[in-house]
């Protein structure tokens, strides 16, 4: 499913999508051709406050109201790639935000479950990605912090916001080869991280040093 191909509109971020896939993302090493296609298709202008549109393919995170921001296209790149997507896996995101990276997990995978703790974000992401007509998204409004065990077990996770360590509850919550992607660490720096699951013992491995809004919940950080 291409996303920009549903709109009616001429496509004026068309030339600045495709420069943001080379430039920042291909050239940075991201290879795994579904990742580039889908971000080359999501027009990710519709993600930001309107306002905000013409800073849309800027290499940096965006504000997005209450707080919160639009990750930087390289590190939705980054860590949809190192969670191997594929087509029939069952995804669990935790902090949807403005839905940008949701809506690329929707292109690649069967399913998405995606949990937002702010009613408004969530509500905002479900417009955006139904006008997209991405229809294998489920939201949920509420804390995701322990994870969302009703629809448990999933092929692959990603949390989208600074936790301070590892949250137990989420590894088991995982398929069996499943993979978790996190951003772990103090409130000001993390590190995104892997996390693999082999008979019961939990492995992490530190990928890449960022800077993400707080995980702010029971298994993260306090408001
Ligand atoms: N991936 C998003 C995007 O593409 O726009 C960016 C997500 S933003 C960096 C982090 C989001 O996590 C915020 O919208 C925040 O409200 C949400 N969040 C923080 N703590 C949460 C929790 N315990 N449960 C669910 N969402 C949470």
């Amino acid at each position: 499913m291409h996303a920009a191909a549903l709109s009616a509109e001429p496509d004026r971020f068309l030339e600045r999508r495709h420069r943001m896939v080379d430039e920042q993302i291909s050239a940075r090493g991201i290879r795994n051709p579904a990742v580039l296609s889908a971000m080359r298709s999501i027009p990710r202008e519709l993600f930001v406050p309107r306002e905000g549109a013409d800073s849309a393919y800027e290499d940096r995170a965006l504000p997005i109201g209450l707080g919160q921001t639009i990750s930087q296209p390289y590190i939705v790149a980054f860590m949809t790639d190192a969670l191997v997507p594929a087509p029939g896996h069952r995804v669990l995101e935790i902090g949807t935000g403005s839905g940008y990276q949701t809506a690329v997990l929707a292109m690649l995978c069967g399913s998405v479950i995606t949990i937002e703790r702010i009613e408004e974000l969530s509500h905002g992401a479900r417009q955006r990605t139904r006008m997209l007509g991405l229809s294998n998204i489920e939201f949920f409004v509420g804390d995701g912090s322990c994870g969302w065990p009703e629809r448990a077990p999933y092929d692959r996770i990603i949390v989208t916001a600074a936790a301070p360590g590892i949250i137990p509850s989420l590894a088991q919550q995982l398929a069996p080869g499943g993979r978790i992607i996190m951003p772990i660490g103090g409130e000001n720096t993390q590190q995104v991280t892997l996390i693999e699951v082999y008979h019961a013992r939990i492995v992490e491995r530190p990928l890449l040093p960022v800077r993400f809004v707080k995980l702010i919940g029971k298994e993260g950080f306090s408001e």
